[in-house]
C-alpha cells in the first residue's frame, strides 16, 4: 500500500520552511490504519522484537502505540511532556534546535527487566526518541527496538539512537 499517498504534506507548519507530515489523513483511512498497524507489528515480529510493554511518546505515539501493544498482548506506557503525569516521575531533558525540552515517565510504570519497544509517529532529529531511551535506561529495562511510521532520513536521527533495531514504514 502507498502510505505516502495517505500522509498529507502541510507546508510552513508549524513554522515557515517546515513541511509537516500530517498522519491524521492516514489514521482516518480504514485500510491505511489497518495496514499501518499490521505492517508495523509484522516487522517487529520478523525482527524478533516481542515486547512486554510498548512505550508511546506524546502525543502521536499514543495513536499507534496501544494498537501495537494489543497485537503483542503487551501493556502500553505513555511518555509525556513535563507536568502531565500525576504520580512520581523520572525526567529526561534533551536539546531542541532552540532551547530544551523534557520527557517524563512514571517511576513505577515498568517492572524491572521488562522488554520494551519505543513507538512514535515520526523520527526527525531523534532527540525525543533518544531521551525516551535514556528514561528506559534509568530503570533497568531491556530496550528491544524502536518503531516509527515515518523517518526524515536527511536529519539522521537514527544515528543518535542506541544500537537496537529501528523499524520504519515510510522515508522522506
Ligand atoms: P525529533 O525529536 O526531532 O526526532 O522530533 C520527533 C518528534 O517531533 C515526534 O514526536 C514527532 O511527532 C514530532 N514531529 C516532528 N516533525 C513532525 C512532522 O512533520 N509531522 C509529525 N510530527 C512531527
Amino acid at each position: 500500500m502507498d502510505l505516502k499517498a495517505l500522509i498529507r504534506d502541510i507546508p510552513d507548519f508549524p513554522k515557515p520552511g517546515i513541511i509537516f507530515r500530517d498522519i491524521t489523513t492516514l489514521l482516518r483511512d480504514r485500510e491505511g490504519l489497518r495496514y499501518t498497524i499490521d505492517t508495523l507489528s509484522d516487522k517487529f515480529q520478523k525482527a524478533n522484537l516481542i515486547p512486554d510493554y510498548v512505550i508511546g511518546i506524546e502525543s502521536r505515539g499514543f495513536l499507534f502505540g496501544p494498537s501495537l501493544a494489543y497485537q503483542f498482548n503487551a501493556g502500553f506506557v505513555p511518555v509525556r511532556k513535563p507536568g502531565k503525569l500525576p504520580a512520581a516521575v523520572h525526567s529526561m531533558e534533551y536539546d531542541l534546535e532552540y532551547g530544551k525540552d523534557k520527557v517524563e515517565m512514571h517511576q513505577d510504570a515498568l517492572p524491572p527487566n521488562s522488554k520494551v519497544v519505543i513507538v512514535d509517529d515520526l523520527i526527525a532529529t531523534g532527540g525525543t526518541a533518544k531521551a525516551t531511551a535514556d528514561l528506559v535506561n534509568k530503570i533497568d529495562c531491556e530496550l528491544l527496538g524502536f518503531g516509527f511510521i515515518i523517518e526524515l532520513k536527511d536529519l539522521e536521527g537514527r544515528n543518535k539512537l542506541p544500537d537496537v533495531p529501528i523499524i520504519t514504514l515510510v522515508d522522506y
